[in-house]
């Protein structure tokens, strides 16, 4: 089932925690609601599942109008981070309380329970109590309990923040198995940039109340609209620059001490518009970006720098290097080759076909 958010305005009296939200979740799809605390990722989320009353603007389920009705009344399923879980009941008696609400007969309820206890990896712990089960394991009810009920739509809020780094991957795998395999449309809410690509179609990165930019998961880390996309993402390096010319496809730049041409694929940014830009509001406007895994180092290179900083993060190895007096860039290189240290002086390659240009931050 398609969600379509339209103009969603939302308030906590003066407040405007949602500022004229515009979003389609595609039917099958999930989507990321990806952004720093207090940007409204929660807020939405309740929007959607009925659990606060928006200001202005629709929520569609297929073309159904939904803003107004009541959360029950919305075949839509909330998964926690705190799993919300009854403690003194068995996994199955969890499971099997949303369907006792619908008043499903006892006979049907116990095939259901026993139906997603298999989706999720439970089978023959359905007597246990909740607190004879690991958090990963308290997890999958709380999954269960949500698909039980056969939602159109689930909506996960920051479900996995409670277990530690290795159950995460695991259990991210998981939803993302049973989200594909039974097709429902999704929301999953999360800070975590590395979460949000591992388990989205799509990434809508929120800042504000806003949402700053909706791209298929990878497309949000290798081609950000703007510098708050692009350093949620990942780690940047923003270089300085001097505009030298502006061609149709091609900007002509100093960077450091190198001329180099910089190509437009970003899409949002128009070269030709830029020919009538000077080159003063155009580098008040556009950063240059480049990310630290396209940036090599060279025995024969047109600039030099002094490593300052060597930090060995598994396969990658992460230089801090300064160039000239104060400029500082971060490179990532592979571990294989050989490792440098701290005061080497090396050549530096930007690999310019991978930069891009970014809208500066207000
Ligand atoms: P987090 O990642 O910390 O959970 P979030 O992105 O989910 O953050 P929301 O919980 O949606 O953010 O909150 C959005 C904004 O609305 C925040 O600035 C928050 O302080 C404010 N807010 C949230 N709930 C209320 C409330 N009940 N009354 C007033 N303001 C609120």
């Amino acid at each position: 089932m398609r969600i379509t958010i339209d103009n969603l305005i939302h308030k906590y009296i003066d407040f405007v925690s949602l500022n004229n939200i515009n979003l389609e979740v595609r039917e099958g799809e999930l989507i990321a609601l990806l952004g720093p605390s207090g940007c409204g990722k929660t807020t939405l989320l309740k929007a959607i599942a009925g659990l606060t009353d928006v200001y202005s603007g629709k929520i569609l389920l297929g073309d159904t109008e939904i803003t107004n009705l009541a959360p029950q009344q919305r075949k839509i399923a909330l998964v926690f981070q705190n799993y919300a879980l009854f403690p003194h009941m068995t996994v199955a008696e969890n499971i099997e309380y949303g369907l006792k609400v619908k008043k499903v007969k006892k006979d049907a309820r116990e095939i259901k329970v026993n139906e997603v206890l298999e989706i999720v990896k439970l089978e023959g712990y359905g007597e246990r109590k909740i607190h004879e089960l690991s958090g990963g394991q308290q997890q999958r009810v709380a999954l269960a309990r949500a698909l039980v009920i056969e939602p159109q739509v689930l909506l996960f809020d920051e479900p996995l923040s409670n277990l530690d780094e290795k159950l995460r991957v695991t259990m991210r795998e998981e939803i993302r198995r049973i989200q594909k395999k039974l097709g429902i449309t999704s929301v999953y809410v999360t800070h975590d940039q590395e979460e949000a690509m591992a388990i989205a179609d799509r990434i809508a990165v929120m800042k504000d109340g806003v949402i700053l930019q909706v791209s298929p998961s990878a497309e949000a880390y290798s081609h950000p609209e703007n510098e708050f996309v692009a350093r949620f993402m990942g780690i940047v390096n923003i270089l300085p620059y001097e505009l030298i010319k502006v061609e149709e496809k091609v900007l002509k730049l100093r960077v450091f001490n190198e001329e180099v041409s910089v190509e437009s694929d970003n899409g949002f940014l128009d070269y030709k518009d830029a020919i009538d830009i000077d080159e003063t509001k155009f580098t008040d406007q556009y950063s240059l970006m480049i990310r630290p895994e396209n940036i090599e180092f060279t025995g024969d290179a047109g600039l030099y720098g002094t490593i300052r900083w060597v930090e060995y993060l598994g396969s990658i190895i992460k230089y801090v290097i300064s160039i000239k007096s104060h400029e500082f860039i971060i490179v990532d290189v592979n571990r294989g080759g050989e490792i440098l240290k701290e005061g080497d002086y090396i050549g530096i390659k930007f690999n310019w076909k991978k930069a891009k240009f970014l809208t500066r931050l207000q």
